[in-house]
């Protein structure tokens, strides 16, 4: 279940840390990622991924396609599809597959496999950058002869202020 950003539960996770500098620092480096690429982070994508940033719990895209939409401006569908798909093939956000819902990498522009805590309560999604279970699972896959393509861990349960709520 994926909560919308005014959730109290989502501000407090907010609040624990500086999330202003998270998602400014989150920003210029995907502006340092695009321009190195010579990829062009457009208004659009930009403001799709600033969204996403506004916190760390995954978003769908339905509710960045009502995040997006004034009611003089609907933003279509495949506008918010089509910057998401940038974002992500520029390793700037994650699909949490088990959610259908979006979150931002917390080391961007880089090629890693996806390992999320994933809050049941407040969707927040804790991004696990170590590299030990992805090693584990390539050297089982490695003696069964399995040639892994794509790697995902995606854990549920309840985050520390969850569990203390
Ligand atoms: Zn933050
Ligand atoms: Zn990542
Ligand atoms: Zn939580």
């Amino acid at each position: 279940m994926v909560q919308n950003q005014t959730d109290p539960a989502i501000i407090s996770n907010h609040r624990s840390h500086d999330h202003e500098q998270c998602q400014s620092e989150a920003l210029d480096a995907a502006r340092l990622i695009c321009a190195r690429r010579g990829t062009r982070l457009t208004e659009m994508r930009q403001r799709v991924l600033e969204l996403i940033w506004n916190g760390h719990s995954a978003v769908k895209a339905y509710d960045l396609l009502e995040m997006l939409s004034a009611p003089d401006r609907a933003v279509r569908p495949p506008t918010v599809y089509r910057a998401l798909e940038f974002l992500l093939e520029n390793r700037l956000i994650h699909r949490i597959e088990s959610l259908n819902a979006y979150v931002g990498c917390p080391s961007p522009g880089e090629s890693h496999v996806s390992q999320f805590l994933i809050c049941e309560n407040c969707a927040v999604v804790t991004e696990l950058l170590g590299q030990d279970i992805a090693r584990l699972v390539r050297a089982e896959a490695d003696q069964h002869g399995f040639l892994i393509r794509r790697q995902t861990v995606e854990v549920h349960g309840l985050c520390q202020q969850c569990q203390a709520a």
